[in-house]
Order: C-alpha cells, then structure tokens, then sequence
C-alpha cells in the first residue's frame, strides 16, 4: 500500500489527474508481483528446508523466544520412540537425563558457541542414548527466529569408548593386582625385563632389577631346581617346565612361587628365556601348617607318634652302627589324675611334663608325645648305655616332682621302657617303638615308677600276660585264689602279733602265680576289685575263726587294697560286709594303701575316712619307696606306718646305710609324735632287725621271722605262739 500525494499553486488538470492514477496503478501492480515472487521464493525454501531435516538422522528442535518448543524434526520419533503430538506438549529438558540438564543448560544459554557438547536424552522405554548437541541462535534469522538445537546420536560412540575404557581399566587392575611375575633372562640368568608387579610382590622395583643376576634372588637351596629346570630346556627347548623356587622379598624373607620356564629365545619379540612365576606364598604357608598339625602334638606341641617314628628312622638309617635308643615314658594312673582334677588340669600337667622333657634332650635328640600320657624320647649316638640309663633316671625324677597347679601339688609317677636298637634283632621305627613300650609294660609290671630295658625275652612275657590277663576275670569263680599269710612280729621279744594277708593264684596249669605278676594285670583289666572283694571276706572270715579258736591271743590282720578298689563305689560297703560276716572286732583289722595312692584324689580320700569311720586301721604301704609324702601320714587317717623294704635293705648295706638309718629314724619319730605304729617290711637279717630295734621301731615282717605262710602253717604258729624267730 502506498500514497502518492502532490501539492501545487493551481488546481490539477484532470490530465494530470489520469496520469498520476495510471503510475499508482503500475506500482502497485508491480508492488503486488514482488510480493507474489516474494511469497513463492519463500515456499520454495522451507519446503527445502523441511525435507532436509525431516530426512535428517539429526533430531532438530527450534526453540521460541519464550523457551517453548515450536518445530521438531520427525527423527525423534525414530531416535526416541515419542510422536510429535506426544512433543507438543512436553519441553525438551523433560528429556534430558538429570546427571546431563547442567550441560544441556549451559549449551542453550550460551547458543552460537557452536562448541558440542553430550547429554543422555531419555527413550520413551525408559533407557536413555547419547547424543552429541550444537546450539546456533538463529533468533534473528527471520526464516526461524528461535534457537536451533540439533542433536545428534553418539549412543554407539559412547559405548564403544565406555567398553575400551572397562577394559584397560580391567587390564590395568590386573597387572598391577597381579601376584604373577613375567620375567625374562638371558641364558646367564641376567634379568632383562621383569613384570611391574614385581613391586608388589618382592616389594623391589622393577628398575632395580632389570640387569641384575636371577640367582641373585633365589633361595639358596633353590639353585638346584632352577640348574635342573634349565638343563631340562636346554635338552628339549619346546615345551615348558614347571619348577617351585623361592625368591627374596625386598623386606627380607622369602616368597615362594611356582614357575613355569619357557625358552622363548627364538621368538624376536620376546629372545629370552621367560619365567612365569605366581605367588603360592600363602598356600604353602597353609600347606606348612597342615603339616606341622599333623606331625605334632596339639596339646604339647611335640612331635607325634608318626613325625617320632619317621626320626627313629631317620636316626637308624644315619647312624648305622651307631647306637639309637628310644626311651618310652608312660605316667602311672594319669588317669585318675585326670578324673579327680579334671581333664584341663590334666592337659596343664602334660604341658608342665612336656617342657621338662625337653630339658633333658641333648642336641639332635627328639622328645614326642606318643599318645595320651605316653611320652617318648629319641637319643641318637650315644657312647654308652649308662648315659640312656641316666637320661631316663632324670627324666623320672622330673616327673615326680610335684606340679602346683592353683594351689594344689599333683604327684605323679612313671613307667619306662628303654630299646637299644642294637638289642633289637632287625631294628625298624615300628620294632624300636613296639619294644620300647614292652619294656615300659615290664616296668609297669614290676610294681610301677621303674624303668626297665628291653630284653628279647619280653616278648613271651608280654604273651604271657596276655594269656593271663584272659585268665583273670573268672579267677574268683573257679575258686584260683588263695591267701598266704605273713607274720608281723614285736621287735622287741618277736612274738606274733598279728598276720599281713597276701594273695596266690593257683594257676590251673602254671601253678603258683606271684601277687607281682597278676596283681597289676588284674588291676589293667578291673579284675582286682573283685578279687580284692573275695580276699577281705576270706582273710577276715579266717581272722574270726582263729581268734574264735585261740581268743587268748589278740591276733590282727592285714589285708591290702588295690587303689582301683578305692575307685570302686562299693568299696566301703565291702569292707562293712566283710566285717559283718566274720563278726569280728574292726580294731583287729587294717588295710594297707600306698600313701602315694590314697592322696591322689579327693575320691579316694573320702572313701579311706569312711573306711577308717568302721574303726579298721588303715596302714600306709610300702613308705620310704620313691617320694615319700610325710605330711601325708597326718592328713590321711593312717593308723600305721610300714616302712618299705627299699630302706630295711639300705640300713645294712654300707653305701646306704647312714642315708637309710636317717630316714627310718625319721619315719619313726614322725610316727611317735603322731601316734602311728611303724612296721619294717622285707627285714632278711638279724643285723638289719637289730638297728631296727635300736632306732625304736616296734614291728617287723620278713623272710627273718617267717615267709607268706598258707593257712595251715601259719596256724602252727598260732598255735605255737612263741618266738616265731627260731621257727623258718
Ligand atoms: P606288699 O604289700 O608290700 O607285701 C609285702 C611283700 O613283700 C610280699 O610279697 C612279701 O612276700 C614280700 N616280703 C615279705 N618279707 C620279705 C622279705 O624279707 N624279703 C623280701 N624280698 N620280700 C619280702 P608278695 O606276697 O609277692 O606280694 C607282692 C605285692 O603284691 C604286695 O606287696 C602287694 O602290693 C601285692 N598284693 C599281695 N596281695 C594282695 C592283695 O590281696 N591285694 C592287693 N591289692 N595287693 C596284693
Ligand atoms: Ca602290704
Ligand atoms: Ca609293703
């Protein structure tokens, strides 16, 4: 639209007029065809321009100037699933995952940077994709008048480069967590290139290495297996080989590796020989202490029976004809320590034992526990016999001083068996071991805390004691038992006072048995309490008939008790009946117990009172052999005190004698002030009753005045009550 306006001094012409009308029309008809070219120009172009990003793999979105999406290019739809209706109504940040709006953000406030940037953009499925965006401000372009966002997948891309990123990363983790090493040598061993986890796993750094000598770092046992390794390849260089070396950590110590070696001298990207080496540092370590398990002692951390006999063998293989000798220590009646203290007093005893067993070794010498309370001791190349001898001599004594465990002393005692492997016909671990325990077996056997030394012989014993032992539980049945009855006299005017009654076996086909031999098989197989059973009744009911026949002779009566009969609940209950059948005075009767017995469980202790409460005396047996316990005799209800034979036999023996004198004098005073009656046992000689007499012992038993008598000889001398001297 326009106006054409003319002013002028006249009126127009109406020429004028016309001709002015024909230019307005001729300009608005070309005004009118300008725009018309314009308008169809400008179709031209945005369809142009349509087909381009609507054929785009680009999602395209224009902004208007209020923020507000006004054009969206269809790959949207195909990019992320939304239909452009869908668009219409939702911005474009809705799309963006929220870790990327800052991106986004920046992108947009700042159009025209041209510089890309990414951003996740959110499928309609839920899952996102990469895309790479370029902001231009077209604002000003009249043709768009907005902002231009093109975005541009990069999903691929992304993951592409995420997937390359992992696994370096895993690839990295790898080596450096690695408790491999790759290394690579010359044939001299020099070190060429070695693995950076060598940092790790020595501790020393790679550089340090690189140059230096292998066997350099090698345990010095190991250069063997590694000489081997390389002789093998250096036969046959096509296959690998697999060896165990240990190499030295840069914090000292050592690490040991399994290695695989290859000779890879030829390969030009490798020329050398390549050790592949993986830490089994830990796993041997583990391997170690399985080991160390099972050849050892939990409890005592000694070797066991299996590492003991594997020494043993070692021992007879090294020494040859030199002499080996095992020595077996098995404790007496652990036991019933073990019942009466409890099991983890036991356990501390053991551990107390095992450390003073370890004193007595010599260098190169093994000490073991063998199993429960069994201990034994390996001695390699000794001169003599007498230095084993010596050696177990010290090792007893050491057992038999007291443990003090909270307050409370514990005795115990030991059996040992001594093998020379030169007394053995065909010497093995297993014989050495089996001997050795005969030879404890005899010791036990022989009355306990001994030691004795294999002899070939020991064999038919052992039998024999199995064959008597089978024997012995039907003994009371079929009526084997006898009671032999010996003479306790009055020193002073010998006259008979009393009887100690002791027990034979008449064997169906051995005949006489010797209490020494059954008394501790029965006591092994529990026999004895019923053994000890029928000899209180038959003792006792003889008891009441002799001082029914003689009742102007106060005869008196010994009968000893086997500790397992002290263990036994019916104890006190026997020895009630025993004295109920017979009728007979308690006071006439006494039992005899070892000291060291009767005080080494509370057990036994109450059932001695409950003994003693039935008014019987209660003797202390065989006192004086091995550790006596003097404050014993006045703890326990002891009556009477019976000096062991070991100290009668010392009083007339020189080497002895002012040492034997001194403790029977002890004895004796000891029992003067406590009001106990003091019997010598085992007096063979006139000599030895007379020092008796004079250091004031009242009563003596031995082969002297009589042997163990069987009924009708020892009733002679009931009968006879005079001297029993002249009568042997
Ligand atoms: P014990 O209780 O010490 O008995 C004394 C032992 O010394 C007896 O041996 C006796 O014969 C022996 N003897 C006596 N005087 C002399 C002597 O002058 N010289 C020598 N060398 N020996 C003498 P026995 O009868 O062989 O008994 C051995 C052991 O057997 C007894 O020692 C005792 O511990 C045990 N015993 C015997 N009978 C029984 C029993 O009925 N029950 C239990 N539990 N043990 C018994
Ligand atoms: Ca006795
Ligand atoms: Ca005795």
């Amino acid at each position: 639209r326009g106006a054409l306006v003319l002013s002028g001094d006249e009126p127009s012409t109406a020429g004028v007029a016309d001709a002015l009308a024909r230019i307005a029309s001729d300009v608005a008809l070309a005004q009118e065809t300008a725009a018309l070219t314009e308008e169809i120009h400008r179709r031209r172009h945005e369809r142009r321009f349509r087909a381009l990003i609507e054929d785009s793999d680009d999602i395209v979105v224009v902004l208007g100037p209020s923020g507000s999406t006004s054009f969206v290019s269809p790959a949207v739809t195909r990019l992320l699933g939304y239909g452009e209706d869908e668009l219409a109504w939702m911005a474009l940040p809705d799309l963006v995952v929220t870790e990327d709006l800052t991106v986004f953000e920046t992108l947009v406030a700042a159009p025209g940077e041209r510089l890309p940037g990414e951003v996740r953009l959110y499928h309609r499925d839920g899952s996102y994709r990469w895309f790479e965006i370029v902001v231009s401000d077209l604002r000003g372009d009249p043709e768009v008048g907005g902002t231009v966002i093109t975005a541009r997948e990069i999903t691929e891309r992304k993951l592409a480069a995420q997937r390359i990123g992992e696994s370096e990363a895993r690839f990295r983790a790898l080596v450096q967590h690695s408790s491999d090493l790759v290394a690579v040598a010359d044939r001299r061993g020099q070190i060429g290139y070695i693995s950076p986890s060598v940092e790790r796993v020595l501790g020393i750094r790679p550089d340090v290495l690189i140059g230096s000598d292998l066997v350099a770092l090698l345990h010095p046992d190991d250069r063997g297996a590694l000489h081997g390794v390389l002789g093998q390849l250096a036969g046959s260089p096509d296959r690998p080989y697999d060896t165990e070396l240990r190499l030295r950590a840069g914090a000292g110590g050592w690490r040991s590796f399994e290695v695989t070696v290859t000779d890879l001298s030829d390969v030009s990207a490798v020329g050398g020989i390549v050790f592949n080496a993986h830490d089994i540092t830990r796993r041997k370590a583990l391997e170690d202490d399985l080991r160390h398990h099972a050849l050892h002692d939990g409890l005592t951390g000694l070797p066991n029976r299996v590492l003991f006999a594997d020494r043993i063998g070692q021992a007879l293989a090294r020494r040859g004809g030199e002499r080996t000798a095992v020595i077996v220590i098995d404790l007496d009646e652990f036991r019933t320590i073990n019942d009466s203290v409890g099991h983890s007093v036991g356990d501390e005893i053991l551990k107390v034992l095992a450390f003073r067993l370890r004193q007595f070794l010599r260098a190169g010498d093994t000490a073991a526990r063998l199993g429960g309370d069994e201990f034994g001791i390996l001695v390699e190349g000794v001169e003599s016999r007498e230095t084993v001898l010596s050696i177990a001599q010290r090792v007893l004594e050491s057992v038999r001083h007291p443990v003090e465990h909270a307050g409370l002393e514990i005795r115990t005692d030991a059996s040992i068996g001594i093998v020379f492997h030169d007394d053995c016909a065909d010497p093995s671990p297993e014989i050495l071991l089996r001997n050795a325990d005969l030879a404890m077996y005899a010791a036990k056997s022989a009355g306990k805390g001994r030691t004795s030394v294999f002899a070939e012989s020991m064999h038919a014993d052992a039998f024999e004691r199995l064959a008597l032992k089978a024997d012995l539980d039907r003994v009371v049945e079929r009526d084997e038992l006898e009671v032999h009855y010996q003479p306790i006299v009055d020193l002073a005017n010998r006259r008979l006072v009393g009887f100690e009654a002791l027990m034979r076996w008449n064997h169906p086909s051995r005949g006489l048995v010797s209490p020494g031999t059954f008394i501790p098989l029965a006591e092994e197989t529990g026999a004895i309490v019923a053994m000890g059973r029928w000899m209180l009744h038959t003792a006792l009911g003889q008891l009441a008939v002799w001082n029914a026949a003689f009742p102007e002779l106060p005869l008196s009566l010994s009968v000893n008790l086997s500790p397992l009969q002290l263990d036994d609940d019916g104890i006190v209950r026997d020895v009630t009946e025993a004295l109920a059948a017979a009728r007979i005075d308690p006071r006439r009767v006494t039992v005899e117990v070892t000291e060291s017995a009767a005080i080494t469980t509370d057990l036994r202790r109450e059932r001695l009172d409950q003994i003693a409460a039935t008014g019987v005396g209660i003797a202390a047996d065989d006192f004086g052999a091995g550790y006596a316990s003097y404050a014993a005799l006045s703890e326990l209800p002891f009556t009477t005190v019976k000096i062991d034979i070991s100290l009668i036999r010392g009083l007339a023996d020189p080497a002895h004698a002012a040492r034997a004198a001194a403790q029977v004098g002890a004895i004796i005073e000891m029992a003067g002030r406590t009001g106990l009656t003091v019997v010598a046992e085992g007096i063979e000689s006139e000599e030895q009753a007379q020092i008796l007499t004079t250091l004031g012992c009242e009563r003596g038993q031995g082969f002297l005045f009589a042997r163990p008598l069987p009924v009708r000889a020892a009733e002679d001398l009931v009968v006879h009550p005079m001297g029993v001297a002249g009568r042997r």
